[in-house]
């Protein structure tokens, strides 16, 4: 659709130019500069990132590497994890480490989980994390048999007052809280520095104490809930954007430099961003099947007035009239786009999972003794006790390799990569030169079904897409009769 209707965003128009440059494909030198630097400034020796102007963007092998060696750990550049997932998984917000401990953990996770059974969705809204999400379907949190461990037991586990046995074998780094809200919460105070710096200050409820700014935010955050929490990772694009603007600005080169126009300080502190988006929303995703063709134009529509939506609520948070260009319908349509169609999905494996597997591994006399205590805990969780760290993230380096059906290397995690980095490990010896190719789509599912998912999504990340259909099945169900209508 796009083109057919008018933009409801007067930003659209006003800034017509500006955005036009904003979402040009910047050219091959400085594009080929950028990404020269961040491969230094990240110290990846082993690998180059080449433009071509008949391929676009594709990674090459700077050196040999031997199957199964590490090709890359890719640092996200902005991401997020889902917010039903935050029942399930305590992280750290910038690195996206488990934290706490696992009696932590596995309290605070039976806790939300027996919330969640005996009450209704209202009264999770009102619970004192305000992201816990709206809607009842997160892994565990209709379990019936959670509700055999008490209250008290849960809190304690949570306090840390009582312990599990072999928890020690799996310590993880002490909660740090971010210094203005108590929501944000960090594996370190370099994260939360980190965070504040790079994301959270223009977000942080405890940063400004005006209720009518607090309120604004709140209305965002919970639209973003109920429809689609990509909005959040997009806030989080334009904040890393304005935050990065700022900082040029005070920068002594720019002061010196007075010929430097507001807005090519704006291209600048977008650029990393200008790497990665390719479509808007709206019209790179694909129809769900319960949507006749013939509807096609609406839908896009709707999905549209959706972003249309929280677009307005955002620019209630965080507006700035200097960059205004970059909270056009326009933008935020190219950088929720940027996320559907670039990501890898954000995996973070539990420990919970790897403490159950260690006391399944003992000698039979302590594993009894042991499971006395952590059976029940066990029991409570049910066949979810494993669920990971889920979320959506940009990854600037891994997002510029190419795919292909019989790829060289493969996003995997392994014991040792505990947070929220994309690894990238050779599948087989991968020569200087080569291009380093993985695979978008799950390379279990048999050829002819691989290239129907190929072709209805254009070779986008199928999982990420199912995702989302899901959530808009969910936003057309609650948002049809107000924002849509
Ligand atoms: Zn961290
Ligand atoms: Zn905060």
């Amino acid at each position: 659709m796009g083109g057919s209707s008018t933009s409801p965003c007067d930003l659209d128009r006003e800034f017509a130019p500006q955005i036009a440059q904003l979402l040009a494909t910047p050219p091959l030198q400085s594009g080929q500069e950028y990404y020269d630097g961040l491969i230094q400034s990240k110290k990846h020796d082993g690998i180059r990132v080449n433009f071509s102007s008949k391929h676009g963007k594709g990674v090459c092998a700077n050196k040999y590497f031997a199957e199964g060696d590490l090709i890359l750990k890719d640092q996200i550049l902005v991401g997020a994890q889902h917010s039903l997932n935050k029942i399930d998984c305590a992280v750290c917000s910038y690195c996206f480490r488990f934290i706490g401990s696992i009696e932590f953990q596995i309290g605070r996770r039976l806790y939300w989980q027996s919330i969640g059974s005996s009450s209704d969705r209202t009264n999770r809204r009102h619970c004192h994390e305000s992201d816990v999400g709206s809607s009842a379907s997160s892994s565990g949190a209709t379990k019936e048999n959670s509700n055999t461990l008490s209250e008290e037991v849960l809190v304690s586990l949570i306090t840390g007052d009582m312990s599990l046995p072999f928890t020690d074998h799996f310590g993880l780094p002490q909660v740090v809280a971010c210094r203005g809200c108590e929501e944000e919460r960090y594996c370190s105070q370099s994260c939360a520095d980190s965070d504040w710096e790079t994301y959270h200050s223009l977000l942080c409820t405890g940063s400004k104490s005006e209720p009518s700014w607090r309120s604004a935010l709140q209305k965002f955050v919970e639209h973003a809930n109920g429809s689609n929490d990509i909005f959040l990772v997009a806030a989080k694009a334009i904040t890393f954007t304005l935050l990065r603007y700022k900082k040029l600005k005070t920068h002594p080169e720019f002061q010196k430099n007075t010929d430097q126009s507001n807005f090519c300080l704006l291209m600048e502190a977008w650029k990393p961003l200008s790497m990665g988006f390719k479509k808007r929303w709206w019209d790179s995703v694909a129809l769900p099947e319960d949507v006749d063709s013939c509807d096609e134009d609406s839908f896009r529509q709707q999905i549209r007035d959706l972003a249309f939506t929280s677009l307005q609520l955002l620019k209630h948070v965080i507006f700035d009239s200097e960059c205004a260009p970059l909270f056009s319908l326009e933008v935020y349509g190219h950088i929720i786009g940027m996320f559907e169609l670039n990501n890898l999905g954000l995996v973070v494996a539990s420990p919970v999972e790897d403490y159950f597997i260690h006391i399944d591994d003992l000698p039979d006399d302590e594993k009894e003794e042991a499971e006395k205590v952590t059976g029940p805990f066990l029991d409570a969780l049910g066949e979810d006790y494993a669920v990971p760290c889920e979320g959506t993230a940009f990854f600037p380096l891994q997002s510029c390799m190419n795919h292909s059906c019989c790829p060289n290397a493969k996003a995997y995690k392994r014991d040792e990569d505990i947070d929220g980095h994309a690894v990238i490990i050779a599948l087989k010896p991968i020569r200087k030169d080569d291009e380093i190719t993985i695979s978008y789509i799950d390379e279990d599912v048999p050829y002819e079904e691989r290239q129907a998912q190929l072709a209805d999504y254009g070779f986008i990340w199928v999982g990420a897409v199912m995702e989302v259909l899901v959530c808009w099945i969910v936003a057309l169900g609650v948002y049809g009769s107000t924002a849509l209508g």
